[in-house]
């Protein structure tokens, strides 16, 4: 199904519009959580997320889709390749067990991500499109990243070089400044919940999931403890803030391989953090160090600021940002 050579899926050749898998012109919005709970035990099977009022909701079951490749594997089940038949357009269909969600008591996050990804739009935000569940398993409808976690992609290469660093910070300082302006913290920023588009561009994901659900990849190594802000390490409460702490570790994990305030041991970790330890290796350039440094600040109020991040000089002179083409007659 999956052409290597340039990440587009064979036999998908319909461009994708996100208002084709929405039940009218509006987005999506997600049933109260009342009527979501009494879907999940008698399973109807056909739900989906409603629409507005002055539509019906359009209605998704499994039958609606073909499956393709196995994407990857989460904690609470899988994520595929899939084409909408109606539609013939591609999108990332993850699968989530009922069962495995309810023994570790995080429906609620669920509930959180699709609340909260529901609403978003941006260029740079992983696009949620509908939900839907049998007996067993919940859907989630989701934009389709070829190229798949930055995770994977910083392993790949050992690190990245400043063009591509800056871009992903003018991506996502962009993404976050929308998200902030909708009252939306994402609190869980690192490589594991990014992904990347066609070209390569940045697509934040896992909203509100991840936030309580460290992966488990991070908590083999050192838990998730390297992106967490003092603040959240000492139990004060938390604003936005903590995203700029997390661009700035994220800067860092980029351009060295690994993130800044990692060791052995969480305790020595919490340390290094709580001191803001930071060391720079000698190749490091000083507008990334400057970058990097002026967002790692212990205290909140002093990182510097999203906007600041876009227009900080070396994002200026690094960052090779290309923004999707907006269509006549489309609402970007
Ligand atoms: P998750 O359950 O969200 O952690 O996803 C498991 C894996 O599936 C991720 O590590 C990605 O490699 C892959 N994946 C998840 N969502 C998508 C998507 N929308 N597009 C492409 N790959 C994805």
């Amino acid at each position: 199904m999956q052409n290597k050579e340039n990440h587009e899926p064979r036999g998908f050749t319909r461009p994708f519009t996100a208002t084709s898998l929405m039940a009218g012109p509006q987005r999506a919005q997600v049933k109260p959580r009342a009527e979501m709970d009494h879907n999940a035990t008698t399973g109807s099977g056909r739900e989906c997320v409603g629409a507005s009022s002055s539509a019906a909701p359009k209605k998704f079951s499994i039958n609606d889709f073909d499956i393709g490749r196995p994407l990857g594997k989460g904690k609470f089940g899988n994520v595929y390749l899939a084409k909408v038949k109606a539609l013939d357009s591609i999108v990332a269909l993850k699968v989530l067990f009922k069962s495995q969600m309810e023994k570790e008591g995080v429906e609620h996050q669920l509930r959180r991500e699709i609340e909260i990804q529901a609403h978003l739009k941006h260029p740079n935000i992983l696009r949620f499109y509908n939900y839907f569940h049998d007996q067993t398993r919940v859907f989630l409808v989701l934009e389709y990243a070829p190229r798949g976690e930055m995770y994977k992609e910083l392993q790949r290469c050992g690190r990245f070089d400043d063009q591509r660093t800056a871009t992903y910070m003018e991506e996502i300082s962009d993404a976050l400044l929308y998200c902030h302006e909708r009252k939306v913290i994402h609190r869980d920023i690192k490589p594991e919940n990014l992904l990347l588009g066609y070209r390569g561009e940045l697509k934040i994901a896992d909203f509100g999931w991840s936030v309580h659900a460290p992966s488990l990849r991070r908590r083999t190594m050192c838990g998730t403890l390297d992106y967490l802000p003092p603040e959240m390490i000492e139990g004060h409460t938390h604003s936005e803030k903590v995203d700029l702490w997390c661009i700035g570790v994220l800067c860092y994990e980029c351009l060295v391989g690994n993130p800044p305030f990692e060791t052995a041991s969480h305790s020595e970790t919490y340390k290094r953090i709580m001191k803001v330890d930071l060391k720079f290796p000698k190749n490091i350039s000083d507008g990334a160090r400057d970058l990097i440094s002026t967002l790692l600040r212990h205290s909140p109020a002093d990182r510097l600021s999203l906007k600041n991040v876009i227009d900080h000089p070396w994002v200026r002179a690094n960052s090779r940002r290309v923004l999707p083409p907006v269509f006549p007659g489309t609402k970007s």
